[in-house]
C-alpha cells in the first residue's frame, strides 16, 4: 500500500510540541503516511500577511485529510479565527468529540462514554456581527434546515455504525422557539428514519446539570455550534480535561483531526504539554484512513504507558515531560505487544 499524504498544520503555542510528538509516534507505529507541513495563524500573518494562506486550504482540499495543532485566536480584535475559517471554508460540518474515561487518568467520574456531535458551520459562529448604533451590537444566530438535517443524520449514522443506542438533541427551544425550534424539528424528522436508536432531547441548562451529576447515563449528544463548544469542554472535564480528549472535524470533501484544547500559552515552549489528545486525534484519523491495525497498535501502546506504567504528564498529576511521555510511547510500541483490550480510541 502506498503512503497517504496528510496536510500537517502544527499550529502555535504548544502546537508544534504536540504535533512533533504525534508525528514521531505515528512513524514508530508504522503508519503509512507522509506529511505536507503548513503554517497558519499569527506566524503566517508575519510571513505572508494572511492567517490562512490559500496554499493551506489547497493542500487540505487536495489531500482531503489534515492533522492540526491548536492556533491562537485573539480575544476581541485581531483576525477571524483560523479554526472557524477552516471549518467554514472546507464545510467541515460535523465536529466529533468522544469523551471516554480511561482508568488511571485522574477524574471525578469513571465509566463515562459520551460522544458529542457538534454542528460546526453556523449558529452564532457565522461571524455576522455589527454595531447597530454606538453602544449596541447585534450578533446573528443562523440556523438552517439544511445544516440541522445533515448534522442530525451524521449523528444517527455515527450511532448506528458504532453500535450506540441513543441520540439526545440538546437545545434551548423553550426560549429560542424559531432557531432552536427548527434544529429540534429537523432532529425529530431525521430520527424517524432510525427506529433502532432511541431519540430524545434535553434543554441545555438541564443537560449541563445532569452531565455533572450522572455523566455515565449519556450516550451520543447532538448540539448546535455554541452549545456544542461549551458542552464538549464540559465533557472533556469529566474524563480528565483538555489534555486527554481527541476531536475531528468532518465534511464530505475533507476531514481535519485536532485535539479539543487550545494553544496553552501558559506552558508553551516548556516541554510540559500533554501530547495525548493530539495522539488520540491521530488515532481517529488512522481509523478514518482504514489503517486500523496501526491505530490499534498505538492505542495499546498508550494504554500500556498510561494505565500499566502510570506515566503521565503534569496536567494529569504525573511528572513526565512532553519528551519523556513520547519516549515511553515509542518504547511501548517497540516492546512486545501488550494483551489487546477491546476498546475504541
Ligand atoms: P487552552 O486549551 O489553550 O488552555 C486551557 C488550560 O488547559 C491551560 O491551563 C493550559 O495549560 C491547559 N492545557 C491545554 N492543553 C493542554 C495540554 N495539551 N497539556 C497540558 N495542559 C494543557 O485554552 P485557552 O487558554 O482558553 O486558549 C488559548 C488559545 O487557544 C486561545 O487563543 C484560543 O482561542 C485558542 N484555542 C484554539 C483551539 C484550536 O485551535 N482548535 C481550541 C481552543 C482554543
Amino acid at each position: 500500500m502506498g503512503k497517504t499524504t496528510i496536510t500537517l498544520i502544527p499550529g502555535d503555542g504548544i502546537g508544534p510540541e504536540v504535533a512533533d510528538a504525534t508525528v514521531r509516534v505515528l512513524e514508530e507505529a508504522g503508519a503509512e503516511l507522509e506529511w505536507e507541513r503548513h503554517i497558519a495563524g499569527a506566524e503566517a500573518v508575519k510571513q505572508q500577511g494572511n492567517p490562512l494562506p490559500t496554499e493551506v486550504l489547497d493542500s487540505v482540499r487536495r489531500n482531503r485529510v489534515a492533522l492540526k495543532g491548536p492556533i491562537t485566536t485573539q480575544v476581541g480584535g485581531g483576525f477571524k479565527s483560523v479554526n472557524v475559517q477552516l471549518r467554514q471554508e472546507l464545510d467541515l460540518y460535523a465536529n466529533l468529540r468522544p469523551s471516554r474515561s480511561l482508568e488511571s487518568i485522574p477524574s471525578r467520574f469513571q465509566n463515562v462514554d459520551i460522544i458529542v456531535v457538534r454542528e460546526n458551520t453556523e449558529d452564532l459562529y457565522s461571524g455576522l456581527e455589527h454595531v447597530v448604533v454606538p453602544g449596541v451590537v447585534e450578533s446573528l444566530k443562523i440556523i438552517t434546515e439544511k445544516a440541522s438535517t445533515r448534522i442530525a443524520r451524521f449523528a444517527f449514522e455515527y450511532a448506528r455504525r458504532h453500535g450506540r443506542k441513543r441520540v439526545t438533541a440538546v437545545h434551548k427551544a423553550n426560549i429560542m422557539k424559531l432557531s432552536d425550534g427548527l434544529f429540534l424539528e429537523c432532529f425529530r424528522k431525521v430520527s424517524s428514519s432510525y427506529p433502532d436508536i432511541v431519540a430524545d432531547d434535553k434543554i441545555v441548562d438541564n443537560m449541563c446539570m445532569q452531565l455533572v451529576m450522572k455523566p455515565e447515563a449519556w450516550d451520543v449528544l447532538l448540539l448546535e455550534n455554541l452549545y456544542g463548544d461549551i458542552v464538549s469542554d464540559l465533557c472533556a472535564g469529566l474524563v480528565g480535561g483538555l489534555g486527554v480528549v481527541p476531536g475531528a472535524n468532518i465534511g464530505h470533501e475533507a476531514a481535519i483531526f485536532e485535539a479539543v484544547h487550545g494553544s496553552a500559552p501558559d506552558i508553551a515552549g516548556q516541554n510540559l504539554a500533554n501530547p495525548l489528545a493530539l495522539i488520540r486525534s491521530a488515532i481517529l484519523m488512522l481509523r478514518h484512513l482504514n489503517q486500523d491495525e496501526v491505530a490499534e497498535r498505538l492505542r495499546a501502546a498508550l494504554r500500556d504507558v498510561i494505565v500499566r506504567q502510570k506515566i503521565r504528564t503534569r496536567d494529569l498529576g504525573g511528572e513526565a515531560t512532553t519528551t519523556s511521555f513520547t519516549d515511553a510511547v515509542v518504547a511501548a510500541l517497540n516492546a512486545a505487544p501488550p494483551a489487546a483490550v477491546a476498546e475504541p480510541a
